[in-house]
């Protein structure tokens, strides 16, 4: 793999499929110069690529967050930000030998393992009114608090039905309470997917799969997992912000093209 980031004291290297693409995939981060804030590096493109991790680059948000400059993409960027952000690196770059980072075990967990807890979480100037996105019944929000807090709630059919989840950095770790949350999908979203031609390279090891009245791979890590899961999604999509700016966001049946709509709103860009 070419190397495109300085070496410096922290390097670590994580290998997986991508589901998407069904490539191997070789992520590398390396923690960078000090107000070097997090870049992202596709090192299998001519000229090597950065991509800035700003809600401004992201170029899609169907099934995940996709990240793009130019022509360079890189999918499926949610899980690593969440983790990214909560392990506290500053300064981080990542290099990406491929269009989407692996999915793993679906959770941040693996990423979580990979990057370790250097710092808290860095929590940005506190919201000031109180901003809301609406698209039908899915909702995503934020409110002025005195700290930083999550509230999702979801209404899905069998088996998930409605369950929410909260946490609070400052109460709760992330690496216990939403990294080992994993994905989950439907088996007839599964089966749309290979038919589609969307999905070369995942397996059950990838994501939880429902059926009616179950679970295809049980056991789940928690009661409510979906809900931890979606959390995670929100954590990973607003850290696309770096600091997350302190306030309540709550949420209810939204996913990623809201989330990243409200990331969008509080940096500005709309
Ligand atoms: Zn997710």
């Amino acid at each position: 793999m070419k190397e495109a980031c300085s070496s410096h004291h922290f390097e670590r290297t994580l290998c997986g499929l991508g589901v998407f693409s069904g490539q191997n995939i070789t992520v590398r981060c390396i923690s960078g110069e000090t107000g070097g804030g997090w870049t992202l590096v596709r090192t299998d493109l001519p000229g090597t690529p950065r991509i800035p991790i700003h809600p401004a680059q992201v170029t899609a948000t169907e099934r995940a967050t996709t990240l793009g400059q130019g022509e360079a993409r890189v999918c499926l960027m949610e899980h690593f930000l969440a983790a990214l952000w909560a392990s506290g690196w500053p300064n981080m770059c990542i290099e990406v030998n491929g269009p989407e980072l692996p999915l793993l075990d679906g959770s941040a967990l693996p990423w979580m393992e990979m990057l370790g807890e250097a710092r808290t979480p860095p929590v940005g100037p506190p919201v000031t009114r109180s901003l809301e996105i609406r698209e039908g019944d899915a909702v995503v929000a934020v409110d002025p608090a005195e700290e930083l807090r999550f509230s999702y709630s979801i209404d899905f059919p069998s088996p998930i039905g409605a369950q929410s989840a909260s946490f609070s950095p400052s109460q709760e770790r992330f690496l216990e309470e939403l990294a080992p949350a994993r994905t989950f999908l439907f088996q007839h979203e599964v089966e749309l997917l290979i038919e589609d031609g969307k999905l070369a390279g995942g397996t059950l090891e990838n994501a939880l799969v429902a059926v009616p009245g179950g679970w295809l791979n049980p056991p789940l890590r928690f009661p409510e997992e979906p809900a931890r899961h979606k959390l995670l999604d929100l954590v990973g999509d607003l850290a696309l912000l770096g600091a997350i700016p302190r306030g309540h966001y709550r949420a209810h049946r939204a996913g990623h093209r809201l989330h990243v709509a409200l990331a969008q709103r509080l940096a500005g860009e709309v």
